[in-house]
């Protein structure tokens, strides 16, 4: 924009600075993209059959063995609150839905509803709790120990200081935004009701971000892409423009 112009652009080809001026719909991760990236763990809340100290302690000793920005807010969570955590075997991570291992012999997850669903484990119980947490934007996760729900843990993400500005500037020049998450839908309209986003499109695998940008560009959109690069390469790679 040229205002409070940051150091560190690097465009890969002029071509790519040519499709740009004819883009018309920007679609953003948002976490790291729009947010700052650097979660903060809030809620801690366990079911009647658990305490929170078990409940962020058995969490926060699986998530040291995830490399997610929400893991980090977990770990973070416990450690401030002075708990030791051990160390997580047979540690699983699946990608966009969450994290699962033996932890002081227990075994935990923790994760999305398709994750528990997936495992075969009843989120219903946790539901009802989470609604209200992401209404206020937060990344509501559930915890399972030994195969049942345990709880749940809320973790907030800041929106960056320029992204309110950034979205206006680019509404001005015409363009569409579109944001694509793996958080729940809850979530990510909250945030996108906040920061006047158009258009919405949660609880998206990995993998089916791609196929988002395919049916934009298949309605005769030039899509240019934002995210972090990092689960987000083929998505950026398939739009016209990937920014990262
Ligand atoms: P985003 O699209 O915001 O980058 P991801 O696709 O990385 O999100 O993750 C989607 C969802 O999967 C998260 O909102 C969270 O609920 C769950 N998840 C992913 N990684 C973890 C983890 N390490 N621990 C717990 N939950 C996780
Ligand atoms: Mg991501």
């Amino acid at each position: 924009t040229g205002r409070g112009a940051t150091a560190g652009v690097l465009i890969r080809n002029a071509e790519a600075l040519e499709i740009l001026a004819k883009v018309d719909v920007l679609v953003v991760d948002k976490t790291g993209t729009l947010t700052e990236g650097k979660p903060r763990l809030m809620t801690v809340a366990p079911l009647p059959n658990m305490t929170e100290i078990d409940l962020l302690r058995l969490a926060g000793g699986l998530e040291q063995s995830s490399e997610h920005p929400l893991a980090g807010a977990i770990v973070s969570g416990a450690r401030e609150k002075g708990f030791a955590l051990a160390g997580a075997k047979d540690f699983r991570s699946l990608t966009g839905k969450g994290v699962m291992g033996t932890v002081e012999g227990r075994s935990i997850a923790v994760g999305t509803r398709p994750l528990f669903n997936e495992l075969g484990i009843d989120a219903e119980s946790l539901v009802a709790q989470a609604e209200p947490l992401r209404q206020e934007g937060q990344t509501v996760m559930f915890v399972a120990i030994d195969g049942k729900p345990a709880g749940l843990l809320g973790v907030a993400d800041p929106v960056k200081a320029s992204t309110p500005e950034a979205i206006e500037l680019l509404h001005r020049e015409g363009l569409r935004i579109v944001m694509l998450t793996g958080d729940s839908k809850t979530t990510a309209q909250a945030v996108a009701r906040r920061l006047h986003i158009d258009d919405v499109h949660a609880e998206v695998l990995p993998e089916q971000k791609t196929a988002v940008i395919k049916q934009l560009q298949a309605e005769g959109h030039v899509v240019a892409m934002a995210g972090d690069g990092i689960n987000d390469a083929p998505a950026l790679a398939q739009a016209q423009v990937g920014i990262a």
